[in-house]
C-alpha cells in the first residue's frame, strides 16, 4: 500500500452521505426553462453569441470565453433563447447576474459534434484547445478552467498527475456514486490527461469512506500505470493543496501553484468531462448533482442539465416545501443559502441539500472568543484563526495579508469547532473582498497615475521637439544669409534701408516730408504718398487737434475743472507740433523744383502755401524777386530752428537719446540762416541802389 502523508488540523462532522447513495444517477430530465449563467467560471464572464429569439440545438455554444481565465457556455438541450437578462445566480451575496434564458423544445435535438479517434496521435496544445472549446472548468467547487491548469509552460516537468476523488464535504457523494457507476470513463479521462501533462506517476486520491468507488476504479485501472491511493478520512482533505501533501508530502508554497512543485491536480467530475470532450466532442452540458437532506423523501444524485432550476430536482427528490430551514448550494460546511429555489444547476453545483431545522439548527448566537486555541489546531493550513478574526473586526488589512488571509481555503473547520460559535470563516470571506476591492481600487489608481504621468512625458516630448525645431531654424538662419550672392545682399542691404527710412519717416512728418522731396528731387522711391499731401494733411490734422484742445481748455476753464493744466499743456503741445508742421510745409514746398509764384505776403509760411496751392491748381506762379525769395526762406528757416529747439527740450526732458542729434541739425540751421541773412542784406542793397 502506498504511503500517504497526514496534514495539519482537520475536523471529523457527521459524514451524511449514505442517504443519497441508496439509488443509481437517475437523469433529471428536461425542465420547462433553462437558466445559463454567464459567469459559472474563476475568470472573465463568457458573453453571449446568440440573441433573443435564435434557436439552438444541444451543444451549440450561447457564449464566448473572454481573456485566457474564462469558458464558453453551451446550450444543454435544443429550444429558443427567449431573454438574456439578470436572474439570481448561485453565490453566496444571493446576487443576480448576466444570464441566458432557453426554453427547451423538448426535441432535445444535438448539433453535429464528433470525438477524436485516437487522442494519442495529437498533440497535447490541440487536446487542451478542445477542452476549452468544450467550456470545462474544475467541477468540484472550484470552477477554475480546466484547459488553464494544463496549459503547462515548456519545460515544466510534471511529477505527479493527481485525481481527486476526495469528495470530504458532508452530504455530497456526486464524486462517489460517479466512481462507483462511471469508474471506465474517469479511467479513460485520466489517461488522456496523463497523455497531456506526461507525469512520472499517476494518482487517485480517495478517502476510506468510498470503499465501492474505491474497489470500481482499482477495477477499471487495473494494468494501467495509474494508483488508486485510499487515505483516512478527515475534513477538509479534499482541498488541492492538502490533497498533494497526503499524496505526496509536497507543501505547495503560500502564493504558489501545484505546477511550480510537478503537480496536475483534477476533480474526478472534470476528469469525466474531459474524457467526453475528448471521445464524444460534447462539450460541458450536464453533470452529477447530489439533492439531499432531511426535507427531501428521496435523497439521490441526478444527472441534471445545466441551466436547470434546483426547484426542478428538488421536485424530483420528493422536497417538502417548508420543512427545510433554507436551501444550501454545497454541503453545510463550505456551502451556501441561496434565496430561492428557481436559481440554476451550474458547472459547480454539486449539491443542493435542504436540510430540517433539528438536522442543521441555527447556530447559537456568537460569544466573546475566550482564546482556547481550538480554532488553530483545527485550521488545515496551519493559520491562526483567532489573529485573522481580531484582525478583521480592526479591518487590518496589512496584518491580515501579514498573515497569510488568502491561504485561508474557507473550509470553516476553525468556526466549527469554535466553542464560542464565532462564525469564523464569514469574516475571512468578508476582508478578503474588501482587501480585493481596496487592491482593484489602488490598482485603478496607479493606472490612472501612470497614464497621467505618460500624458505629461508626451506633452513635453512634444514640447522638447519644437523647442529644437526652432532651435535648428535659428542656426540654420545666418548660414543661409551667408550663401546669397553678392547682388542678393545688395537688394537685401536696400530693403533694410528703404525700412529704416519708412520707419524714420513714420516717427517725424517734417523729416519725412523732406525726405520724401529730396527723393523726388532725387529720382529715387521712397513711398506711394505724395509727399506734399501728406504734409498738408498732417497740417490740416494738427490744425483740427488744436481746435479741439482749445475747446476742451475753454470748456475745463468756464467748469472751474481740475484738468486745466493738463488741457492747457494739450494747447501748448499741439500749437507747438501744428507750427513745426507748417515749417515742414514749408520746407518741402521750397525744396519741391517748381515755379514759385510771386505771391507777396507779410507771413511767409502763407506765401509758400498759397504759391504750392497755386500751383497744384495749375496756374502760373510769377517769378520771385531774390530779396522776397530769400526773406522766404529765412522765415522758413527760423521756423525749423524754433521747431527743432522745441524738440530738444522736449527730448531732454524725457532724457531720449535723440537730443545730441537734434542739437547737430541746430547747429547747421544756424549756419544756414546766417548765410541766408547775409544773402538777404546783399539782396536788399542791390535792389536799393537798383532802384
Ligand atoms: S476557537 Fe473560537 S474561542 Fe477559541 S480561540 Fe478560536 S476564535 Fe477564540
Ligand atoms: S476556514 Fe481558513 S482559517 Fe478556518 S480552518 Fe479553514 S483554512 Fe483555517
Amino acid at each position: 500500500m502506498r504511503k500517504t502523508w497526514p496534514i495539519h488540523g482537520g475536523v471529523h462532522p457527521p459524514e451524511n452521505k449514505q442517504q443519497s447513495l441508496r439509488s443509481p444517477i437517475r437523469p433529471a430530465g428536461i425542465p420547462a426553462e433553462l437558466v445559463f449563467p454567464l459567469s459559472q467560471h474563476i475568470g472573465a464572464p463568457a458573453e453571449p453569441v446568440v440573441q433573443v429569439g435564435d434557436t439552438v440545438l444541444k451543444g451549440q455554444k450561447i457564449a464566448e470565453a473572454q481573456g485566457f481565465v474564462s469558458v464558453p457556455v453551451h446550450a444543454s438541450t435544443s429550444g429558443t433563447v427567449i431573454a438574456i437578462e439578470a436572474r439570481t445566480v448561485p453565490h453566496p451575496s444571493g446576487m443576480d447576474g448576466r444570464c441566458i434564458v432557453i426554453r427547451p423544445d423538448g426535441v432535445d435535438r444535438w448539433i453535429d459534434h464528433a470525438g477524436v479517434a485516437d487522442y494519442t496521435q495529437e498533440e497535447p496544445a490541440a487536446l487542451v484547445k478542445r477542452i476549452r472549446e468544450a467550456g470545462i472548468a474544475g467541477m468540484g467547487g472550484a470552477g477554475f478552467p480546466a484547459a488553464v491548469k494544463l496549459g503547462i509552460k515548456p519545460g515544466t516537468v510534471i511529477d505527479t498527475l493527481i485525481i481527486n476523488g476526495t469528495e470530504c464535504e458532508p452530504y455530497i457523494t456526486a464524486d462517489d456514486i460517479l466512481m462507483r457507476e462511471r469508474a471506465g470513463e474517469i479511467i479513460a479521462g485520466v489517461k488522456i490527461l496523463a497523455h497531456i501533462t506526461k507525469p512520472k506517476e499517476i494518482l487517485i486520491g480517495v478517502e476510506d469512506n468510498k470503499p465501492e468507488g474505491i474497489a470500481a476504479l482499482q477495477q477499471a485501472a487495473a494494468g494501467t500505470a495509474i494508483t488508486v491511493v485510499p487515505f483516512p478520512t478527515k475534513y477538509p482533505s479534499g482541498g488541492e493543496k492538502q490533497l498533494i501533501q497526503i499524496l505526496t508530502g509536497k507543501e505547495v508554497p503560500s502564493g504558489k501553484l501545484p505546477a511550480d512543485i510537478g503537480v496536475v491536480c483534477q476533480n474526478i467530475g472534470t476528469t469525466t468531462a474531459i474524457y467526453r470532450a475528448i471521445v464524444h466532442g460534447e462539450p460541458l452540458i450536464q453533470r452529477i448533482t447530489t439533492v439531499t437532506g432531511h426535507a427531501v423523501r428521496e435523497a439521490q444524485n441526478f444527472e441534471v442539465l445545466l441551466g436547470t432550476p434546483m426547484g426542478h430536482l428538488l421536485a424530483l427528490a420528493g422536497y417538502e416545501d417548508g420543512r427545510a430551514q433554507r436551501l444550501i448550494v454545497g454541503g453545510p460546511m463550505m456551502g451556501y443559502a441561496i434565496p430561492h429555489p428557481q436559481v440554476p444547476v451550474v458547472k459547480t453545483t454539486n449539491c443542493v441539500l435542504a436540510p430540517t431545522v433539528q438536522e442543521l439548527p441555527p447556530p447559537p448566537p456568537a460569544q466573546a472568543c475566550i482564546r482556547c486555541g481550538m480554532c488553530a489546531e483545527a485550521c488545515p493550513v496551519s493559520l491562526l484563526p483567532q489573529q485573522l478574526y481580531w484582525y478583521a473586526m480592526s479591518k487590518n488589512s496589512e496584518a491580515l495579508q501579514h498573515h497569510h488571509l488568502f491561504d485561508c481555503i474557507e473550509c470553516g473547520a476553525c468556526s466549527y469547532v469554535c466553542p464560542s460559535n464565532i462564525p469564523l470563516v464569514q469574516y475571512y470571506r468578508a476582508s478578503k473582498a474588501e482587501i480585493r476591492l481596496q487592491e482593484q481600487e489602488k490598482a485603478k489608481a496607479e493606472h490612472a497615475k501612470q497614464r497621467f504621468e505618460a500624458r505629461q512625458a508626451r506633452l513635453q516630448r512634444i514640447e522638447d521637439e519644437k523647442e529644437a525645431r526652432r532651435k535648428a531654424r535659428q542656426q540654420a538662419a545666418p548660414s543661409t544669409a551667408g550663401s546669397n550672392t553678392p547682388e542678393q545682399q545688395a537688394i537685401i542691404q536696400a530693403a533694410i534701408e528703404r525700412t529704416q527710412v519708412q520707419h524714420t519717416l513714420s516717427a517725424d512728418p517734417a523729416a519725412a516730408a523732406i525726405e520724401r522731396a529730396q527723393a523726388a528731387r532725387e529720382g529715387r522711391s521712397v513711398a506711394d504718398a505724395d509727399p506734399l499731401e501728406t504734409a498738408r494733411q498732417t497740417v490740416a490734422n494738427t490744425e483740427k487737434r488744436l481746435q479741439v484742445a482749445r475747446d476742451k481748455l475753454a470748456q475745463a476753464e468756464a467748469e472751474g475743472s481740475d484738468k486745466i493744466e493738463a488741457f492747457r499743456t494739450g494747447v501748448e503741445k499741439t500749437a507747438a507740433k501744428l507750427q513745426e508742421a507748417r515749417a515742414a510745409l514749408a520746407a518741402l514746398e521750397a525744396a519741391t523744383p517748381a515755379t514759385t509764384p510771386a505771391v507777396p505776403a507779410d507771413d511767409p509760411v502763407q506765401a509758400i502755401i498759397a504759391r504750392a496751392q497755386a500751383k497744384r491748381a495749375g496756374e502760373t506762379v510769377a517769378e520771385e524777386d531774390p530779396v522776397t525769395k530769400l526773406e522766404r526762406l529765412l522765415a522758413s528757416t527760423e521756423a525749423r530752428i524754433t521747431a527743432t529747439e522745441e524738440k530738444i527740450r522736449v527730448a531732454t526732458a524725457e532724457g531720449s537719446d535723440k537730443a545730441a542729434a537734434l542739437q547737430t541739425g541746430l547747429e547747421k540751421l544756424a549756419e544756414k540762416r546766417q548765410q541766408l541773412q547775409a544773402e538777404l542784406a546783399a539782396a536788399r542793397t542791390q535792389t536799393a541802389q537798383e532802384s
